[in-house]
């Protein structure tokens, strides 16, 4: 019996999380925002979720109310301090956050010569794996280091889209990004899903652009588009997840049917 359980146990402990970037080079298309949203819908679902906050603008920290206090990711990537020293719970339960600071930026200038720069974050990623579901990654509005380390850390690519013009602009350059790492570094990464984001249905333009991406991208593209709302730009004022900030509200609602729409596909 005893035997049993400790073999129970010993199978859970194998299962592994996925880690998942969210990137797009283009800056203010909804990465951080759909990060902490789909972070805090998961961990409604009873997931266990980890949001790394790998952007120097540090927004994804103070999006859910956590500030770095001199130990965040950058402190770990340089190899001051270990992940777990840095990890705080948030506000909502089975939701943490690895807080970062405006010192993560000396990062870029650092890790140009550092052994294997391009995998410091996938070592950091891979010790912690097995503790949590989901590991969501928030990356800076650039195709630099920062970005590089998440795409190779992660697991699987979220795609964010502004359904603004010029939403393709910077995409072909992102996939073969991509392709590139996963030619060398990352064989097994997978491109999640392309998100629509910030879809206003009044105009014709956010119509055609999702029209567009559907037509390019097909299947890829997730089912669930999210609406522009004013609370989904309120919530990050106030420190909370739009799951938080206002349970009830269209925001919120899409970003709990995007996350059913995630699970299915990781598991
Ligand atoms: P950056 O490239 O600077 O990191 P980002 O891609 O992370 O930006 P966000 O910070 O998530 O983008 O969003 C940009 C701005 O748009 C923010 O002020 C955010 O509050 C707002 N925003 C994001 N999604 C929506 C939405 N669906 N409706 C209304 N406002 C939104
Ligand atoms: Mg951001």
């Amino acid at each position: 019996m005893y035997y049993e359980r400790e073999r129970e146990r010993e199978r859970e402990r194998e299962i592994m999380g996925t880690a998942i970037i969210f990137a797009n080079q283009k800056g203010g298309v909804g990465k951080t925002t759909s990060a902490i949203s789909i972070g805090a819908a998961l961990a409604e679902k009873r997931k266990n979720v980890l949001l790394i906050d790998f952007d120097p603008q540090a927004n994804l920290s103070s999006g859910v109310g956590i500030a770095a206090q001199g130990k965040g990711i950058y402190e770990v990537i340089s190899g001051n301090c270990a992940i777990l020293e840095i990890i705080r719970p948030t506000a909502i339960s089975g939701l943490s956050v690895a807080p970062s600071d405006i010192n993560l930026s000396g990062a870029t200038i650092e890790l140009i010569d550092a052994d294997k720069r391009e995998c410091i974050l996938q070592q950091i990623v891979e010790k912690i794996i097995n503790s949590y579901d989901y590991i969501l990654i928030d990356s800076p509005p650039s195709l630099g280091i920062l970005t590089i380390n998440g795409i190779v850390a992660a697991h699987q690519v979220l795609v964010p889209l502004q359904c603004e013009y010029f939403a393709l602009e910077g995409l072909a350059q992102l996939l073969s990004s991509i392709q590139r790492i996963q030619n060398s570094l990352n064989p097994n990464l997978k491109i999640l899903g392309i998100l629509c984001t910030m879809y206003d249905a009044r105009t014709r333009l956010a119509q055609d652009v999702v029209k567009e991406v559907m037509e390019h991208f097909g299947k890829l593209v997730f089912k669930t588009i999210i609406p522009r709302t004013v609370r989904l730009s309120e919530a990050p004022s106030h420190a909370k997840p739009i799951t938080l900030y206002d349970s009830a509200s269209q925001g919120a609602a899409s970003y709990r049917a995007l996350s059913q729409e995630l699970i299915k596909r990781v598991e």
